[in-house]
Formats: structure tokens, sequence, C-alpha cells
């Protein structure tokens, strides 16, 4: 039998991506799955599309950068399916890559929010159920730019580096609760990510960069299969490129 069927499985960005094609790819697993992001309309229409394909889902509005909105969203989990298994968690993530100089400070703000506190948020709105309950997992996406930082890229990979740093340190903190931690580390993705660089002079870079991106739906299957495992064996890390990606 499988071993996701009955999980409940929050997914925060949701609304598109590597959140969505995760969505989809456990659609049939037997999962009951939890989608967040913003945009509302198409949480709707991902809830619908599950639901036709004989999967369970339930979605919230939830700012990741809101302690609040990220509380909410496990009370909202908990009430309606009763406990919470899986937190795939930093799906919502930003990348306005920009050099130091420019002082893009408005977008540094923002990547530190979403990429660093949302993370922290998703894992502290979790953690007290999954700590009474004596099982669960959290599935955090840093980056291969959490492994290797490249010119233009330093405040993103700095919150890539911290999610790896903060998924190790959750993984020594609650193994004894029997909490898994998986660290994602995608390559280039095609997804809308690309979409939030704002300095134009780094976007040729990226775009080359992303010539030979691979689709989320890959992604998600390493999502998956980490979930999949039975409760005592732990994917603790994936580094998942492009073959064709050089660093
Ligand atoms: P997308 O841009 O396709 O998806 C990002 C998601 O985040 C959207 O669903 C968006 O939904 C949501 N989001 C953004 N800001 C917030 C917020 N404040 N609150 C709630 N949701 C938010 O990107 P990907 O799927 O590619 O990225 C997913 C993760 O994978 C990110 O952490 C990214 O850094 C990482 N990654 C991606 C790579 C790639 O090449 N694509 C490579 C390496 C890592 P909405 O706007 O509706 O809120």
């Amino acid at each position: 039998m499988s071993n996701t069927k009955d999980k409940v499985v929050i997914i925060t960005g949701a609304s598109s991506g590597i959140g969505e094609a995760t969505a989809k790819k456990l659609t049939s697993t037997g999962a009951k799955l939890v989608l967040a992001a913003r945009r509302e309309e198409r949480l709707q229409q991902l809830q619908k599309d599950i639901e036709k394909n004989g999967g369970k889902a339930i979605y919230k509005v939830t700012d990741v950068t809101s302690h609040e909105q990220m509380e909410e969203l496990a009370e909202y989990a908990l009430q309606e399916f009763g406990k919470i298994d899986v937190l795939v968690n930093n799906n919502a993530g930003v990348m306005p890559h920009s050099f130091l100089y420019k002082k893009r400070i408005e977008d540094w703000n923002k990547m530190i929010d979403v990429n660093i506190k949302g993370v922290l948020y998703g894992i502290a709105a979790v953690l007290p159920s999954m700590r009474e309950q004596k099982s669960g997992h959290v599935i955090n996406l840093s980056s291969v730019a959490g492994h290797v930082v490249g010119a233009g890229s330093t405040v993103y990979a700095g919150t890539k580096f911290a999610v790896r740093a903060i998924t190790e340190g959750l993984r020594k903190e609650e193994y004894s609760n029997n909490i898994r931690t998986t660290i994602i580390s995608p390559g280039a993705v095609t997804s809308e990510l690309i979409n939030s660089i704002t300095d134009m002079d780094l976007k040729p870079g990226i775009d080359k960069a992303y010539e030979d991106a691979i689709d989320a739906e890959s992604i998600a299957g390493a999502i998956a299969f980490a979930i999949e495992q039975p409760s005592d064996v732990a994917i603790n890390e994936m580094l998942i490129r492009p073959t064709h990606q050089d660093r």
C-alpha cells in the first residue's frame, strides 16, 4: 500500500510552478492536499482539477510573509483533516537577482521575507501538532544557489543557504520526535520564477541559463518520492539539475 495515502500535505506556493506540479503529482496518491498561495482563482482552479481527477484538496489564500496567516493555514488543515503529515514549504519563493552595488534593498527584503521568514513561519505553524503526534515531514525548497553563489545571485543565494541551514537545524532538533526533513535543491526549472527578476541587465544571462530548464514535474517527482518513503527512511537532501547545467 502507498505510504502517501491519507497523508495530509500542505503545499505553499501551490498556484504555479513546482508547488502546482507537486499538487498534481500527489493527486493520484490518495493524499489530502491543502493548497496555499495568494492568487485565489489559481487555487480554485487547481482544486477543481484535482477533484475532477479523483484527488482530495482544499485551499486557503495565504501570504507566507504573515506569521498569523501561516498559523491560520495550519489551523485550517487541522480543522478540516485532523492532522498535518507533510509541509511542502517555500514553494513560495522569489528570485529578483541583482548586483549588490545596485542597492535594491526592497528586493533584498522581499527575498528575506518570502524565502527565509516564510520558511520559518511555515515550520512554526506545523511543529506543535507534528511534535504532539510524534510524526511529520517538512520539505523545504532550497536551490543549486543554496550550494553555489554566482555574481548577481548573492542575496538569493544567501536565502537559499539559510534554507539549508534551517532545515538541517530542524532535523537535529526534531528527528527524535520522528519528524523528517528534506531539502530539495533544484537547478533551472521552467516556472514563473524568472518573472520576478527586476534587474534587466541580468535578464539575458538568466534567460540563457534557463534554455535547458527542466519541467516542474521533475521536481514534483522528487518531492513525491521523499514523501512516499517508509517512516524510518528520511531523504534529507536532493540536488536536481538539468543534465546540461554547468554550475
Ligand atoms: P513560481 O514563481 O512558479 O512559484 C512561486 C509560488 O510562490 C507561486 O505559487 C506564488 O503564488 C507563491 N508566492 C510568492 N510569494 C508569495 C507570498 N508572499 N505568499 C504566498 N505565496 C507566495 O516559482 P517556482 O515554482 O519555480 O519556485 C518554487 C520554489 O523553488 C522557490 O522557493 C524557488 O526559489 C525554488 N527554486 C526554483 C528554481 C527554478 O528554476 N524555478 C530553481 C531553484 C529553486 P502567488 O503569487 O499566487 O502567491
